[in-house]
Order: structure tokens, then C-alpha cells, then sequence
């Protein structure tokens, strides 16, 4: 396996970061995970739009250009061979001393993997999850803003852990007022009066690209949908449930805090959006 590392492809074992890094030391740093479809990178410019705006957000030079960084990833591609991929893209504080002054950090670190991944067995994306929402609430955006896709993910894994004692792959995680944000790694939609929704970002999510992808494929299919507040309650008396990300993809929830939801099997929405996204991710995507 070949990383990319600070402009040069090397082997996966050489391919290592200085202990001082504050992207390890602070999870001061910023990445994107992107998917390769048939020798396609989906949503690369979208990507790589959110990327230099969470870096803009915590004042983080990309030591590169955008083309030459969406070179990188296709290089990437090549170099492993590889035509459906996901590619994690991290660009970090990089090298300073033990305080967390990122000044003391003077070029940032960035690295492309480029790998496959399979998040859910295949039979849940036809059965379905059990999810279960947590404890452990979404920090607010006057403290950490969401739309900062930012390298520390403890909140997230605290959530993760939650989750894993519940018996259930994923959490839904709730802001301080209690509406559903998202989940740890996926944002979360229901249909609910036969309505798509979506909480607003405002309410502690990711801007997850899956989630705007599924927002124009509801538009250009002509199905009702909103951007709309909703807490567990709404979830509990929807007709579907189905989380959105890059890794998951479109992923059935068929069942929340051990309520069935709806009849407890994915719903014709979930299928019919399923269907459109497989097809444009065929379809659309810059070529490796
Ligand atoms: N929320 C969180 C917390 C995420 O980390 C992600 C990405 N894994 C998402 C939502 C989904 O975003 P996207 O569709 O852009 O992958």
C-alpha cells in the first residue's frame, strides 16, 4: 500500500508522523473521508470545498493548492491501483513542541490513504439498524462548531462507546436542547407524514455531503422534504428512519431505543433514494 505523505508516495510502513504532531498530541487538524466509485471520485470538489473551509475556520494553512491536492488524491488512486476506494484525506497542525500554541507549528502535515472499507455487513443495508440515541449530547456550535470536520472525535466516540454498551452500532446524538442532531459518523433523516426530514445544522450536525446529496436527489424525485427540528419522539412515530455518510452510504434504521419504527423494515423512500444515489454515484465523479 502506497500513502501519500507531505508531497511524496511511500511505502504504508514509512509512511509516519512525528509523535509531536499536534494532530496526535491535540487532535488539531482537519480531514475528509471520500469515496471512489468505478474509478470515480464522488463529490471530490465538495470535499475538498468543506476541507479548506474547516481548515479556514481553525486558521490552518493547506500547504497546497487545490488542484495540486485533488492531484494528490488521484495520484493516490493510481498508485494502489485502486478504482473503489475510500480515501481519508488529513491535513494536520503538524510539528511543534509540547504546548498546544499551534504558532509553534510551522507547516502543516497532510496525508492521502487511500483504502476500501466496508462499515455495515450488507445484509443491514437490506434489513436494517438497530440504533439507540445516547447520553452523551453533541457539543454546541458556541463551543466547537460541527461544521468543522475536525481530526478530535472524542464526543463522537464517547457516543461510540455508549452505543457499543447499548448493543448497537450507532448513536443518535442530541444537542443541549434535546433534538436529534445526527449519529457519530452519519447524519440521520426520517419520513415522517410522508415528509423527508432533516435536522437543521444549526442543530449540532456535520454539513455531511451524503445529506445534500439526498437533499437534491428528494428535490429532482419530487419527494416532500424539509430541513426541520425534530427529537426522538418524531423518530419514534415515523413511518422510516436512514442515516447518510460517506462511508455508510444510505443505511436503513428499522429500529430506535427498541421501538420498531414504522413497520420495522426499510421503507419505499429509503429504497427509492437508495436506488438514486447508487445510480449517480455510477454516473457522476471526477475520473481517476
Ligand atoms: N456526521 C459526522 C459526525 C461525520 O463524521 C460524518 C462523516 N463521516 C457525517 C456526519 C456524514 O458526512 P458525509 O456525508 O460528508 O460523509
Amino acid at each position: 500500500m502506497k500513502i501519500w505523505l507531505n508531497g511524496s508516495l511511500v511505502a504504508k510502513e514509512q509512511a509516519v508522523v512525528s509523535v509531536f504532531d499536534h494532530g496526535l498530541l491535540y487532535g488539531d487538524g482537519v480531514f475528509e473521508g471520500i469515496r471512489a466509485y468505478d474509478g470515480r471520485v464522488f463529490k471530490l470538489g465538495e470535499h475538498l470545498a468543506r476541507l479548506w473551509n474547516s481548515a479556514r475556520a481553525i486558521m490552518l494553512e493547506i500547504p497546497l493548492a487545490r488542484d495540486a491536492l485533488q492531484a494528490a488524491v488521484l495520484d493516490t488512486l493510481r498508485a494502489n491501483g485502486l478504482r473503489d476506494a475510500y480515501i481519508r484525506l488529513v491535513v494536520t497542525r503538524g510539528t511543534g513542541d509540547l504546548g498546544l500554541d499551534p504558532r509553534k507549528c510551522p507547516t502543516a502535515t497532510v496525508f492521502i490513504i487511500a483504502d476500501t472499507i466496508t462499515l455495515y455487513a450488507a445484509e443491514l443495508y437490506e434489513r436494517g439498524l438497530a440504533v439507540a440515541t445516547v447520553s452523551t449530547r453533541r457539543i454546541p456550535a458556541v463551543a466547537v462548531d460541527p461544521r468543522i470536520k475536525s481530526l478530535n472525535y472524542l464526543n463522537n466516540i464517547l457516543a461510540k462507546i455508549e452505543a457499543n454498551t447499548l448493543g448497537v452500532p450507532e448513536a443518535i446524538m442530541l444537542n443541549l436542547e434535546g433534538r436529534v442532531a445526527e449519529c457519530t459518523g452519519d447524519n440521520v433523516f426520517i419520513v415522517r407524514r410522508g415528509r423527508l426530514l432533516t435536522p437543521p445544522i444549526a442543530d449540532g450536525g456535520l454539513e455531511g455531503i451524503t445529506r445534500d446529496t439526498v437533499l437534491d436527489l428528494a428535490r429532482s424525485l419530487a419527494i416532500p422534504h424539509a430541513e426541520e427540528s425534530f427529537t426522538p419522539y418524531e423518530i419514534y412515530t415515523a413511518e422510516e428512519c436512514f442515516l447518510t455518510g460517506t462511508a455508510a452510504e444510505i443505511i436503513p434504521v428499522v429500529k430506535v431505543d427498541t421501538r420498531p419504527i414504522g413497520p420495522g423494515t426499510p421503507g419505499p423512500v429509503t429504497r427509492r433514494l437508495t436506488a438514486s444515489f447508487r445510480e449517480m454515484t455510477r454516473r457522476e465523479g471526477v475520473p481517476v
